[in-house]
């Protein structure tokens, strides 16, 4: 279970949430089988995917990141509902570097720098909301303060970190958005920026036995910070039977008619949670007829 906090300073101008996603990416190795720099590429995005979803309004709301720089990866997506709960997938979960020349895992290398980051906000209206911005670093963090910095005028700082063990396992991983309400402060932002020099990275401040409240009220020294709220956010799949049906009807007439001709038992794998539905030629057919009206 991660933990999800939200704190704002007492003149109302500077959020500053930090979330707990250790369970989440573990969880992301074990159903993906992440490489060391895969779960990091991934980790990370979800876990900025899972502060983002959380800063949604309604229960309905949805908030994917996608982001592909031609790196080994693939594409890596991630889908976080309104409370943080979040899901991804990627094409290659095994793409692996050597560590990179400072030491650390080599995100920037297999997410590539050459391609966009896309931010996509479903607030049940006609269409959705999308934001696209070329990567700045390919390390995440950045990518998203620039996101928000191009496409919504916000500024933000943001930090992501995942720490995996020798074994692969997950060690610890986490995040925190400090982000200007307007109007701006211009004095909160000589706090922030202290504020942030004096901060150790994420992983390093969990491993010390921070909570994510403590993280966020060190990014809000000064500015007499209190908790807004706070509540666990999970891995969470919202996959099911009828949405695979969704899926399968709008691959068309031919192409299940097609399917159900060639075996008898179709089996279709979830991409987030690997969870298996699996459908008999003739029920594909049943398929194919809602298809075709
Ligand atoms: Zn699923």
């Amino acid at each position: 279970m991660g933990k999800m906090v939200r704190c704002l300073s007492a003149d109302g101008s500077v959020l500053c949430c930090a979330v707990d996603t250790t369970d989440i990416v573990s969880e992301i190795h074990r159903i993906h089988g992440t490489s060391a720099t895969a779960s990091a590429a991934a980790g990370r995005l979800a876990t900025a995917a899972s502060i983002m979803g959380g800063l949604m309004k309604s229960e309905n709301d949805r908030l994917t990141l996608r982001i592909n720089g031609g790196g080994s990866l693939g594409t890596l997506t991630c889908v976080a509902d309104y409370m943080g709960n979040v899901k991804c997938c990627m094409d290659n979960p095994m793409a692996d570097l050597p560590l990179n020349s400072q030491g650390k895992l080599d995100v920037a290398g297999i997410v590539g720098t050459d391609g966009y980051l896309a931010v996509i906000k479903d607030m049940g209206l006609k269409e959705p909301y999308i934001g696209q911005i070329p990567i700045v670093s390919g390390e995440i963090a950045m990518d998203i303060t620039q996101y928000y910095a191009v496409s919504e005028q916000i500024p933000t700082v943001c930090a992501l970190g995942v720490l995996v063990d020798k074994d692969l396992s997950i060690k610890k991983a986490g995040g925190y958005l400090i982000q200007l309400v307007p109007p701006v402060n211009e004095s909160a932002i000589d706090y922030i920026e202290e504020n942030i020099k004096d901060m150790q990275s994420v992983t390093a401040m969990l491993e010390a036995g921070l909570t994510p409240e403590e993280i966020a009220m060190k990014g809000l020294k000064g500015l007499d910070g209190a908790v807004l709220d706070e509540w666990e956010t999970v891995y969470a799949c919202d996959c099911s039977r009828e949405r695979t049906e969704q899926v399968l009807i709008a691959i068309g007439e031919k192409e299940l008619n097609k399917l159900a001709s060639e075996k008898e038992i179709t089996e279709v794998c979830c991409h987030f949670c690997d969870k298996k539905y699996s459908f008999t030629s003739a029920e594909l057919i049943d398929l194919a007829k809602r298809a075709k009206k």
